[in-house]
């Protein structure tokens, strides 16, 4: 590998992200949608393909977890007003921010209350569904409903899954793999929270602790199903099938856009603001995002000055080739959802045309804009889902980013700011106390 002086020669962001620095980078290098698509090598086509899956097990979902029965076995999760947010972020920064924020409210998605309910769960879905069919004891036409059902549990039960993750993932594919009737394990890194691994040995899954980060709790759960063939293991940094469970985000916010008359065109830009990991959550709902709003819809990434792991693969090209810790980054961070060291090869090589900047933000800036939601909006998230919410500031300030979109103040007066809140809505109200009291005033 080039030597990290030589790095920040050529790359002098690189300095700052190692002097643990809040950047914003708006990539020079993004393209429309028709020149950036076939990098992707995934189509609408692919998305239709997942929502449709999603829809066949609807009517099981419905019945195997009764929080979704009220949207018939629908995961999806609201998108609300934050105005005294809005307010408030543009005092703090002295910065107006022209247009309406919002906020999609992923930390409240049913079953494992964060955004891994999309790509996990489907995933699980996927897997147990191509078992089914080939065993030919399930067809695509049938009611999924009766899935749920203990013969069917004995069926899945003779399969395990296994999954690396920091904790969100590891509680969607946990519980719904439990569900079904899979044996499933969870290898969880350092930074997952006690709460979400008993929450899981509750429901039946081994959870097996590393005291290393994400990456070794990947790389173990992959060695671990490598010697068994009947368990499937489901890669985080890979995985297109995940990329295309969060995917179907897309349509299904342009459904809620249109409902509430909420226009997005070239006169009514959308910017979204997504908290970064592994990237496979962030870029396959911006993949989705862009297949239905086109070049309408602008997508940032956020992380945690700690674990800046897609902004340095992408901004130096170097992708998965470079970790965080190469650069004696600790990737040591309270976002434990985004402490990630090394980004996913495939997303960031799929979506880098397609993603208008990417951001830095401190676990101390995270904090405070959770305090801040909790006491204006009544929204309580877990640290991860709070780094968008900076994201409308940098954009507000971004005059030359405005200006090679070609954007007037009029054009930026209709704009919707959406900040992704990824997730919380699960954390036990002793843990969300002290989350509220690291930032007092
Ligand atoms: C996993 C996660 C993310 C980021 O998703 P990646 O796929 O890892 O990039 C963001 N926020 C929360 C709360 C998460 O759990």
């Amino acid at each position: 590998m080039q030597s990290t002086n030589s790095l920040i020669t050529e790359f002098p962001l690189v300095k700052k992200l190692i002097d643990l620095e809040e950047v914003m980078w708006f990539n020079p290098k993004i393209t429309s949608l028709d020149v950036g698509l076939p990098y992707v090598g995934l189509d609408a086509e692919s998305i239709k393909d997942a929502s449709e899956r999603l829809r066949r097990f609807a009517p099981y979902l419905a019945k195997a977890f009764p929080e979704t029965a009220k949207t018939k076995g629908i995961i999806e999760s609201d998108v609300v007003f934050i105005d005294r947010m809005k307010a408030c972020l543009e005092a703090q920064y002295q910065t107006p921010i022209s247009g309406r924020m919002m906020l999609k409210k992923d930390s409240h998605l049913p079953i494992s209350g964060s955004i891994k309910a999309r790509g996990g769960i489907y995933e699980v879905l996927a897997h147990a569904e191509k078992l089914v069919l080939n065993a030919g004891i399930l067809k695509e036409s049938d009611d999924y409903s009766v899935l749920h059902n203990d013969s069917f549990n004995a069926f899945f039960s003779q399969y395990s899954i296994a999954v690396g993750s920091t904790g969100n993932l590891g509680m969607s594919i946990g519980i719904m793999s439990a569900k079904l009737g899979f044996t499933v394990s969870v290898h969880m890194s350092a930074d997952a929270r006690e709460w979400k691994k008993r929450r899981l040995r509750s429901h039946g899954v081994t959870v097996i602790e590393y005291e290393q980060d994400y990456g070794m709790a990947v790389e173990q759960g992959r060695l671990e199903a490598a010697k068994d063939p009947t368990c499937f293991f489901i890669d985080d940094e890979n995985s297109r099938t995940l990329f295309l469970g969060y995917a179907v985000a897309g349509e299904r916010l342009k459904q809620q856009f249109s409902e509430k008359g909420i226009v997005v065109d070239a006169e009514h830009p959308l910017f979204v603001y997504l908290p970064c990991g592994v990237g496979g959550g962030p870029g396959g709902v911006a993949f989705g995002l862009k297949m239905a709003f086109g070049d309408h819809v602008h997508c940032l990434f956020a992380e945690p000055t700690h674990s800046p792991c897609m902004l340095l693969g992408v901004h130096t090209g170097l992708h998965d080739e470079i970790a965080v810790q190469d650069l004696g980054i600790d990737n040591v961070t309270a976002a434990d959802g985004l402490a990630v060291g090394r980004a996913s090869g495939f997303v960031g090589r799929a979506m880098e045309r397609l993603i208008d900047g990417y951001y830095t933000l401190s676990d101390e800036r995270m904090y405070l804009h959770l305090r801040e939601l909790s006491e204006l909006e009544n929204v309580r998230l877990e640290p991860s889902a709070l780094a968008g919410m900076i994201g409308p500031v940098h954009v507000s300030n971004g005059a030359e980013y405005q200006a090679r979109l070609k954007m007037t103040d009029n054009t930026l007066a209709n704009a919707t700011h959406l900040v992704w809140a990824t997730g919380g809505g699960m954390v036990p109200e002793a843990e969300m106390a002290k989350y509220l009291a690291k930032s007092v005033q």
